[in-house]
């Protein structure tokens, strides 16, 4: 699958079962819908996170094309306070996250138990998850 963003190769990652596919030129991730479900399977609060999805009809950001069914994503407001904007695709074919954003929605993920999925997307994306949190 090519990127979204930067239309560089991506290449597929595999955390807990789940696949999600990682640019390595910008840095962005796509999950298919329902993965991101399955990372925030071990959240205390993932039904609270995820009903907070809701449409931004007022984004500015460029808008990219989905990579599966070439529509252009949708914005849409994530989190608790709602400050987190990522790109969904009408067909909710998948979620587009724009480089350290995954990092934040996990962060905002209160894991009881098991190894947060955070801890290992923080391995694997090293640098860039501790600079988007920094920032
Ligand atoms: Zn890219
Ligand atoms: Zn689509």
């Amino acid at each position: 699958m090519k990127c979204p963003a930067c239309s560089k190769p991506m290449i597929v990652l595999e955390i807990e079962d789940v696949e999600i596919d990682h640019c390595v030129g910008c840095g962005g991730v796509w999950l298919d819908a329902g993965e991101l479900e399955l990372l925030l399977e071990k959240a205390s609060n993932r039904n609270e996170l995820m009903a907070t999805l809701s449409r931004d009809i007022e984004g500015k950001e460029k808008r990219i094309r989905c990579p599966i069914c070439s529509k252009r994503l949708e914005k849409v407001r994530y989190g608790t306070d709602k400050k987190l904007v990522l790109d969904k695709c009408p067909r909710n074919d998948g979620l587009w996250f724009d480089r350290g954003e995954l990092c934040d929605v996990l962060q905002m993920g209160q894991f009881t138990s098991g190894k947060p999925v955070y801890d290992i997307l923080n391995e694997i994306f090293g640098d860039k998850c501790q600079n988007s949190l920094s920032e």
